[in-house]
């Protein structure tokens, strides 16, 4: 652990490492909070989904964890807590309109394609109904939210369904 409690007094100068970047300080509208798996190997399909959706990577509020619209599916719990209040942060910080849902295929929080014995109909037909369920969460909580969509991530790319 390279980290230690001990803040340097003088930030400005005394910070061990100084990464040099322009940041907006323009606050913003968000184009959508995307509800996303935050597993690594679909990290770079959202970047590309934001692409071809045609969204600013500035203007999305992105609510990364593990399952991705999962937590939203289940039961009351921390999981859905966390998530939820999310979804309302982003709302009241940046008006957002739209929420999209995403899972994915082979997702550890469902325990692999392996708990759905590699049966990939099985598997979707799953993964469906949970993005069902997140969406009614979604609606009853904010009916505020004007458009919700339901994203399926396989190693092929995004379906909306
Ligand atoms: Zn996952």
């Amino acid at each position: 652990m390279t980290s230690t409690l001990e803040m340097p007094k003088d930030i400005e100068n005394d910070a061990e490492t100084f990464i040099k970047f322009e940041s907006s300080k323009e606050h913003y509208k968000a184009e959508a909070c995307i509800v996303w798996c935050y597993d690594a190997r679909f990290a770079d399909l959202y970047n590309d989904f934001i692409l071809e959706r045609g969204f600013s990577e500035s203007k999305i509020d992105a609510v990364k964890g593990a399952g991705g619209a999962q937590a939203l599916a289940g039961e009351s719990g921390a999981d859905r807590d966390v998530a939820r209040s999310q979804i309302a942060k982003s709302i009241k910080l940046h008006h957002t309109e739209r929420v999209i849902l995403m899972v994915h295929m082979d997702c550890g929080g469902y325990g692999g394609s392996k708990a759905f014995n590699d049966d990939r109909q099985g598997e979707w037909d799953h993964h469906g109904a949970e993005l069902r369920k997140a969406t009614a969460f979604v609606q009853s909580e904010f009916p505020e939210i004007k458009e919700i969509e339901c994203w399926l991530a396989d190693f092929d790319g995004a379906r909306r369904i």
